[in-house]
């Protein structure tokens, strides 16, 4: 497997502290990568600031073709990257390929046509004698951070806006799944020129902490847990940076009494225990009107009896394992602290075998202030409460600290747009649930971050305004 790192253009054994990871799958090493060293950290941050110097006057035109190139070499190399993001992450291999390859190749090609369409406004005489015109100027070299649940994905999230826009990044994937980032990084080594792309591999108190307080990196770009949301703007702090930060959400489906239950409960099992769970937007907090409860509590208890959990490989495995030993104590111990004010319809123990399985979880009659309601489990758990009027709904899902995805499903547009009109809420879907494309915001709102991933206001995060003025 590749472990090698892409520092300044070259690949780059970490020296420093070798570092594990693991099959989710069986619970044995797969490989061991070493860390950045200080000194390699440095490297990529000085190649990353010296390369923005030309990258940042390259046009939109040639900046195009090396996004257009990504999503070549990406999308010819897709069984391979996928290969190793269902071996590192679990994931079945229809979610790894089939579902997550398409939007990670699209971002890159959405991106290419987004920077030629940066515009900022039409110059104008402001003052007498003078012209003033606005620009719209890459921002500096971007330290990006990704999480663990869709490296490779995220990592696409992370590098083509910031590319787009004309910056250089160094990116550093989660220590626990950097395998096909690594191993992109290696793809890529020659399609950009050298120093614009930067992948460094350790961990986050360590490595990822270097590298969002380092003093050449003009803007911080993170998704992760709001922990890591919190150290990065502690950083940006210090010296005053750009801060774009998608976090963690816990996301309400609100359910009236005229909704299509069928629908809801089949979106249920594809959304909620797609990729164990383990989902920023999961759909996870069905909140149902009263007279809708039991029917939706069985329509989905009897679509969760259907998935199938096994090895990612597996011919038919709907649901893997979760990506590590302490994600899968984490999803129980939230399980176990529910027991005793709420009711387990199913699931609710580990899978068989050595790998990291939870079983896919429904948990009924829970209160909406309960524990498991409001926080993120961020695992193959899902709870259901009532609401008895849209009111009470609004105020239910408004309530928590959250603020990334929720959808509303009812036959009544008006009530839907009532409704997604007062949530706050980065998304909001109408009788559906997860479905994304790149031409629209991943936007967050509240403890969920700050901006947006995907769409032309992602570039908003590695560009700057500027007036420039002319004297006549
Ligand atoms: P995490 O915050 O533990 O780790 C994310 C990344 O941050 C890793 O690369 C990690 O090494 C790094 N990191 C940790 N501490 C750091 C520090 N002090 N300084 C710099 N870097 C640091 O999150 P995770 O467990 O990998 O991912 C799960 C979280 O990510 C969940 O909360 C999930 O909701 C969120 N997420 C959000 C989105 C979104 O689009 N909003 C998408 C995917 C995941």
């Amino acid at each position: 497997m590749q472990t090698k790192m892409l520092i300044n253009g070259e690949m780059v054994e970490g020296t420093g502290e070798p570092l594990d990871v693991m099959n989710p799958a069986t619970g044995e090493v797969l490989e061991s990568v070493s860390e950045a060293s200080q000194e390699q950290i440095d490297a990529a941050v000085r190649g990353a600031a010296e390369a923005f110097e030309a990258f940042s006057t390259t046009t939109p035109a040639e900046r195009a073709a090396m996004l257009l190139q990504i999503a070549d070499v990406i999308e010819a190399n897709s069984q391979e990257l996928a290969g190793l993001e269902s071996l590192d992450v679990g994931k079945p291999w229809p979610s790894a390929h089939d579902d997550e390859m398409p939007l990670t190749i699209d971002v890159f090609r959405f991106f290419a046509g987004a920077t030629r369409t940066m515009m900022s406004s039409a110059a104008g005489e402001y003052v007498a004698g003078h012209t003033s015109m606005i620009r719209r100027d890459p921002v500096g070299p971007v330290a990006a951070i990704a999480p663990w649940n869709y490296p490779l994905m995220m990592a696409s999230w992370k590098l083509a806006a910031p590319i787009a826009a004309g910056c250089s990044v160094v990116l550093k994937p989660s220590e626990i799944t950097p395998l096909s980032t690594l191993r992109l990084a290696e793809l890529l080594q020659d399609v950009l020129p050298k120093g614009v792309l930067n992948v460094i591999h350790g961990r986050g108190s360590g490595v990822g902490s270097t590298l969002i307080n380092s003093p050449q990196m003009e803007a911080i770009s993170v998704t992760g847990s709001p922990a890591t949301g919190m150290a990065a703007m502690r950083a940006a702090s210090h010296q005053i940076r750009l801060v774009h930060l998608e976090l963690g959400g816990k996301a309400p489906v609100i359910v009236f009494d005229d909704a299509d239950l069928k629908a809801v409960a089949e979106t249920i099992r594809y959304g909620s225990y797609f990729n164990a769970g383990q989902d920023c937007a999961q759909p996870c907090r069905i909140m149902v009107a009263d007279r809708a409860y039991d029917k939706l509590v069985d329509a989905i208890s009897d679509q969760i009896g259907q998935i199938r959990i096994g090895a990612p490989k597996a011919d038919g495995t709907e649901m893997g394992p979760l990506v590590s030993a302490a994600q899968k104590d984490r999803v129980a111990g939230f399980v176990d602290r529910a027991r005793g004010t709420a009711q387990v319809v199913s699931g609710g123990a580990p899978g068989k075998g050595s790998g990291y399985f939870y079983q896919p979880t429904l948990i009924a009659n829970v209160d909406n202030t309960a524990e498991i309601a409001c926080n993120e489990v961020f695992g193959p758990v899902v709870t259901v409460s009532r609401f008895s009027d849209a009111e009470e709904a609004l105020n239910i899902a408004n309530a928590g600290p959250y603020g990334l995805a929720s959808s509303v499903w009812t036959r009544d547009v008006g009530r839907a747009m009532q409704m997604t009109s007062r949530l706050r809420y980065g998304f909001t879907w109408v009788n559906t649930h997860g479905v994304a494309t790149p031409e629209m915001p991943w936007a967050a709102m509240k403890g969920s971050g700050t901006g947006s991933d995907m769409s032309v206001y992602a570039l908003d995060a590695y560009t700057a305004i500027r007036h420039v003025m002319v004297a006549h």
